[in-house]
């Protein structure tokens, strides 16, 4: 290991909306910073297309557009952004010690976490092989590519009844892949798509393998109560099955609930550690926004300048 070590009194952690907003308020109150991005600079806006939730953009703007936008305001307030992606921590005392592509070290005075959450995929090898030939985890991404085409989704929850009822604007039908007897979708989105008539719900299902050498021409599902198989032709397989948050660095520092969430003092971005914050989807699975995520960025920032202000920086 290298020994390049390096001080900052501010270190953040990820670059969607919740780092870089951090970066903006740190940066206008002289902290310093310094963000590492990680492996997808931009985070999940990067992989999304049109986004018109977000206040202060009356025409919508592309997610990837707004993140570059994000990070142009970061930069000029003067963070140091860099690429690369933290490897390891040591929050057992203070200065944190976090460590950069396994080798660099850098030293922080206070820590803001805003490394997100990535889809969760079913981990089967067909799905790993097509993943971007015909297997995506984002419908409103890839959609568009599938259009008048059959296409499956497995999932059962509010996203999964989201992306289906999109996707049934776009394909011909969409064949929706239930684990269990019930969805887990709240019963405003369960009555939509059973409501659509080109979504095709299939209950007690397993997804075993999809099929196609290139690229995807069809899946074969299994009923696990009645252990029939059967193959369906599709051009198109989604994965809605939820999210995991970036937080297995830091598990054996920080509490987190079942799920891996980082926990918050509610109303505050602070963990259980003095001067270690976490804001975004790292620590939030209830609303997941852009503007909540850059909002809770922005706490984070409040709560690390007054946490070096307490401290004597
Ligand atoms: P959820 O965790 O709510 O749902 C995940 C779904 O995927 C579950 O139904 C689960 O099945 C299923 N699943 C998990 N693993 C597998 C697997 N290996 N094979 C097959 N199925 C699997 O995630 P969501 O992303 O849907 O939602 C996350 C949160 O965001 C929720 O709180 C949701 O309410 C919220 N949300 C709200 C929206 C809205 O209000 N418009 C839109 C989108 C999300 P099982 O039920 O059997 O566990």
């Amino acid at each position: 290991m290298s020994t390049t070590i390096e001080k900052v009194s501010c270190l953040i952690i990820g670059s969607g909306p919740a780092g870089y907003t951090a970066a903006i308020y740190t940066s206008r109150a002289n902290l310093t910073p310094l963000l590492y991005q990680g492996i997808q600079p931009g985070g999940q806006l990067t992989i999304t297309t049109e986004v018109e939730n977000y206040p202060g953009y009356p025409d919508g703007v592309q997610g990837p557009d707004m993140m570059v936008h994000f990070e142009k305001q970061a930069k000029r307030m003067g963070t140091d952004i860099r690429y690369g992606l933290a490897t390891k921590v040591d929050f057992s005392n203070r200065p944190f010690k976090v460590w950069i592509d396994e080798e660099k070290e850098i030293n922080a005075d206070t820590v803001i976490i805003a490394t997100g959450a990535s889809a969760k995929w079913l981990g089967i090898e067909s799905e790993t092989r097509l993943n971007g030939h015909g297997v995506s985890a984002c419908a409103v991404c890839d959609g568009f590519f599938f259009r008048g085409k059959e296409v499956a989704i497995v999932g059962a929850g509010d996203t999964a009844a989201e992306e289906a009822h999109y996707l049934s604007k776009l394909c011909t039908t969409v064949h929706m892949f239930v684990r269990r007897d019930q969805m887990r979708a709240s019963k405003v989105m369960q009555d939509r798509v059973m409501n659509t008539p080109n979504i095709k719900m299939y209950f007690n299902t397993d997804t075993e393998e999809i099929l196609g050498e290139k690229t995807v021409n069809g899946v074969r599902i299994k009923n696990n109560k009645t252990g029939e198989t059967q193959e369906i032709p599709v051009s198109g397989f989604f994965v809605a099955i939820g999210h995991e948050p970036n937080s297995g660095i830091f598990k054996n520092f920080l509490e987190t609930d079942e799920t891996g969430y980082i926990k918050t003092v509610p109303g505050t971005s602070k963990t259980n550690v003095e001067g270690v914050f976490a804001c975004g989807d790292v620590q939030d699975k209830n609303y997941r926004q852009a503007v909540t995520a850059a909002g809770s960025g922005c706490m984070a920032a409040i709560d690390a300048e007054r946490f070096l202000a307490a401290h004597g920086h």
